[in-house]
């Protein structure tokens, strides 16, 4: 494993060049914000009737439509929607200059061919292990977000440093910086998200809640129990592991863990969670989710609506308004 800091990198590369941020998102912003107290020439590129057009002009950044904002830039970063970035790099590369590089914080758009970047263009990836949110605030406490760093274009021999400079400028170097490939960052992130993160915990939770209430339990012990309460458990996993969330709960917990827990994601779910790295890894889900934006995502708005349908959305939006501790 590859591992940079603070002291392999030379931001000196970047100085007095421009970096252009394209979008102002949940990355956009963070990144814009953090490079800009770095001391680097940011400008912000936006559509001049969208939403975060004001909101990036009330942070004081530089904002310009987005043919405007990439002239000039030695950078320029997509941070706007995976499935904008091909129509939006087609409308924008006339006015990309030579030699400039293209940055991404995650590799979709490249690793499934959607951005065939022109030959004189380095291509880099510049991925923050969190979110936005976090990439910002970790940063003002002079702290940082881990990043992964990859090149999967160096026209101008100098891509990797380039990237890690602006991991610099957005903090990540504090943390440290890993190599990977764009193939590597785009379908482990996709599988986390699926299989694990987002997907599997979500479905666990809900699979969970709906085995309680359907016994005959009261929604709102079963909402406590299984989504409540799952913070308390990934902020001890996220600070130390297993071994820290075995450390603080009790001892039948962690019998009950144990015994209970390979029952539950069994044999059947392991080959679930490798039939859907297979269709990332095929590109069955990329071609499929690409579709699915083309058709105006009908698919998408109807799984969503069924889950914020869930009765654990109407329980926990009732005991959640009791608990003014929580942020919303
Ligand atoms: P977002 O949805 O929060 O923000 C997108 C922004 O893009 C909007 O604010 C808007 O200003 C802009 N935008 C939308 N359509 C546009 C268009 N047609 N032209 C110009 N601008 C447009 O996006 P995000 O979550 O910050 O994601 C940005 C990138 O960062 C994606 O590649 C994503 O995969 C990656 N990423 C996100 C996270 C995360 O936690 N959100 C983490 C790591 C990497
Ligand atoms: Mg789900």
């Amino acid at each position: 494993m590859q591992m940079y800091s603070e002291t392999d990198v030379d931001t000196s590369m970047l100085e007095a060049r421009q970096v252009t941020i394209l979008g102002y998102g949940s990355q956009g912003r963070a990144h814009a914000l953090n490079l800009k107290d770095s001391g680097f020439n940011v400008v912000v590129g936006l559509r001049p009737d969208g939403a975060s057009w004001a909101k990036a002009k009330a942070d004081g950044l530089n904002v310009q439509a987005p043919n405007e904002a990439v002239k000039g830039a030695a950078i320029v970063a997509f941070l706007t929607p995976d499935m904008v970035q091909k129509s939006l790099y087609e409308s924008v590369v006339d006015d990309i200059d030579q030699g400039a590089a293209l940055l991404f914080a995650h590799g979709f758009a490249i690793h499934y061919g959607q951005v065939v970047a022109r030959a004189d263009l380095d291509v880099i990836l510049i991925a923050p292990k969190g979110p936005g949110g976090l990439v910002r605030r970790q940063y003002e406490e002079g702290h940082g977000v881990p990043c992964l760093v990859a090149v999967s274009q160096d026209a101008t021999g100098n891509a990797l440093q380039l990237a890690l400079a602006y991991s610099a400028g957005i903090g990540g170097a504090r943390a440290g910086v890993i190599e990977t490939t764009f193939a590597e960052e785009t379908e482990t992130d996709l599988f986390g998200e699926q299989a694990v993160l987002c997907g599997g915990a979500t479905e666990l939770i809900v699979a969970g809640f709906e085995t309680l209430v359907e016994a005959g339990y009261q929604p709102e012990v079963a909402y406590y129990e299984v989504m409540h309460e799952l913070k308390l458990i990934v902020d001890l996993l996220h600070e130390g592991g297993l071994r820290k969330m075995y450390k603080f709960i009790s001892d039948t917990a962690a019998w009950g863990d144990m015994i209970s827990g390979p029952r539950v994601v069994d044999d059947g779910s392991r080959a679930a969670m490798k039939q859907v790295l297979t269709e990332i890894q095929d590109g069955t889900f990329a071609r499929n989710w690409i579709a699915e934006n083309e058709a105006g995502m009908p698919e998408f708005k109807r799984l969503m609506n069924t889950d914020l349908e869930h009765p654990i959305e109407k329980v926990g939006a009732d005991l959640r308004s009791r608990m003014d501790w929580l942020e919303e």
